[in-house]
């Protein structure tokens, strides 16, 4: 081994590598070269091992050899690099580019689900009449949901809701939206003009006609002199708003809560009251509950009974849902199934 051959071994590394680096054509490739010539166990370093075999007059210049080859390979492997960056670059560029000339595209809006909705439609109604919206919690305690609206424990009237009850020693998730009332009546003084929605639950299985959760809507009038013909009138006026003039009447019905209490029916919304299987062939659907507040009911939310007397009503939102879209089956409206919402824009 003597200087004359190591620099020709040296120069010859240089041309191979420079060519190579010319060729190259990614980023993950030109690396690898880095790695392979100028790389600790590279080509240039394995070249050098030959140095300790020259005359020590001889080791410098194949140094200074080794160095120029050395800022060579580094100099074309910075100029490559930085091409093949801006090729990847105007790649990018090209590929992701916006033609800002194409028609946007519709961006799908949204719509009121048809419960929320009848809700509304529903306070819309009473609203006219001075109706205020309040809310009630959905956990309820025994003695608000039961005991002060007349149901007192063991009462058997307690078998007509089949109530979930939660692991708070005497609560229960509210069967109904009727303990709203006396809430209205604990915090607030006659007249009471009051609209209670929301949801309640019960332990049902679940069917076209049932669900272990559904929505109602309860309405609360307390004032002096308050008659069922009021009721009545209200009433009357409600359902014209929702389903057009058409006959209505009052049945006698059972609630604890009210007394009389009656089953508020308006003419078939299908057949217009000449009979058809969806209203069994009567001509009538029976569209809410109601009643004059029974007086321990008023007693219990701290009013006078001798004085005020009062209304309520509760009707179920699906079952008002149902008539004005004519739905079948009221699992529709806890599926969440876009073909079925998006039939109510
Ligand atoms: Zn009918």
């Amino acid at each position: 081994m003597d200087f004359e051959s190591l620099s020709a071994d040296l120069r010859s590394l240089q041309a191979r590598a420079l060519k190579e680096i010319a060729e190259v054509s990614d980023p993950a490739s030109l690396e690898a070269l880095q790695i392979q010539y100028l790389g600790k166990k590279g080509d240039l370093t394995a070249v050098l091992r030959g140095i300790g075999a020259l005359p020590a007059e001889d080791r410098p210049r194949v140094g200074a050899v080794a160095n120029e080859v050395g800022e060579a390979v580094k100099g074309a492997l910075a100029v490559r690099g930085a091409e093949l960056h801006a090729q990847v670059q105007a790649l990018r560029l090209a590929s992701e580019k916006v033609d800002v000339t194409l028609p946007g595209r519709p961006v799908g809006r949204g719509t009121l689900h048809p419960i929320p909705e009848t809700i509304a439609a529903i306070t819309e109604v009473f609203g006219q009449f001075g109706f205020v919206v309040y809310e009630g919690p959905e956990v309820e305690d025994d003695l608000t949901n039961f005991q002060m609206l007349n149901m007192p424990p063991d009462h058997p009237a307690r078998d007509l809701w089949d109530t979930l009850y939660v692991d708070i020693p005497g609560h229960l998730l509210r069967t109904h939206t009727s303990p709203g009332q006396m809430r209205v009546m604990q915090t607030t003084r006659p007249p009471i003009r009051a609209l209670l929605p929301g949801r309640c639950f019960r332990y049902e299985a679940v069917d076209a006609s049932h669900g272990f959760e559904f929505f109602q809507v309860e309405g609360l009038m307390v004032d002096e002199g308050t008659s069922m013909a009021d009721l009545k009138g209200l009433l009357d006026e409600f359902a014209h708003a929702l389903f057009g003039p058409r006959k209505t009447r009052f049945r006698p019905g059972y609630y604890p809560f009210t007394e009389p209490s009656v089953a508020f029916d308006v003419e078939c919304v299908v057949c217009g009251g000449v009979g058809c299987p969806a209203c069994s062939k009567s001509g009538w659907m029976t569209i809410l509950g109601a009643g004059m507040v029974h007086p321990v009911v008023l007693q219990y939310g701290g009013i006078d009974p001798e004085r005020y007397q009062g209304f309520a009503f509760g009707m179920g939102v699906e079952r008002i849902a149902n008539l004005r879209h004519a739905v079948p089956d009221l699992r529709y409206y806890l599926e969440n199934d876009l073909r079925f919402l998006d039939q109510f824009r």
